[in-house]
């Protein structure tokens, strides 16, 4: 309890960003400091929404994903793959587009990353309206995977974000507005 509570004292809040009526949640602070970094990687490992023996490897989005899925893979003896936006990976790669409140965006990973039917555990920082979590789930699927779970720092109150994605269990360590 008072762990939770020191942790969320770390998370930097900034309304207006990236734009009006948006309040940026800033996991960085918490990076920054060693008893937030220590809190936030044991907490993560404690919340795994499956068992450790349920998933093969670890696939982190872009880009804070990339922060904690890697410690959080070698915590359990898996492996780390990164599903990257477009364009940053080289070819071949699979790619999945999801719409935006504007637009359009494309997600990709390495077509040799994943094996067929390896059981798969995403991670992120955020999940706001749950789009990016939800273009990551496909993407694994087309790429031959199976999504085994999801696990969030922080969910984003009522924008329902995990209805999205009924396929497999999901764990966060802590919600807010
Ligand atoms: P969604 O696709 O669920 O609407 O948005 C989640 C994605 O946007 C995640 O990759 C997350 O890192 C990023 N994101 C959205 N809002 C915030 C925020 O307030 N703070 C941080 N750190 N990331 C955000």
């Amino acid at each position: 309890k008072e762990d939770a509570e020191y942790l969320v004292s770390l998370i930097g809040s900034t309304p207006g960003f990236p734009k009006e009526g948006i309040i940026f949640r800033d996991f960085m602070p918490v990076l920054a400091d060693a008893r937030g970094l220590d809190i936030l990687l044991r907490g993560f490992a404690a919340a795994l929404p499956i068992a450790p023996e349920d998933f093969d490897t670890v696939a982190g989005l872009e880009s804070r994903g990339f922060l904690f899925g890697p410690a959080l893979a070698n915590k359990f003896g898996k492996g780390f793959v990164a599903i990257r936006k477009a364009g940053k990976l080289p070819p071949p790669v699979f790619a999945e587009s999801y719409d935006l409140e504007y637009g359009s965006a494309s997600v990709e990973i390495e077509q040799n990353a994943i094996q067929p039917g390896e059981r798969v555990l995403i991670v992120d920082d955020l999940i706001a309206t749950g789009g990016t979590a939800r273009a990551g789930a496909d993407l694994i699927e087309k790429a031959g995977g199976v999504v085994a779970g999801f696990s969030f720092l922080m969910e984003l109150n009522g924008l329902d974000g995990c209805a999205k994605l009924s396929e497999a269990p999901i764990s966060t360590l802590t919600a807010m507005p």
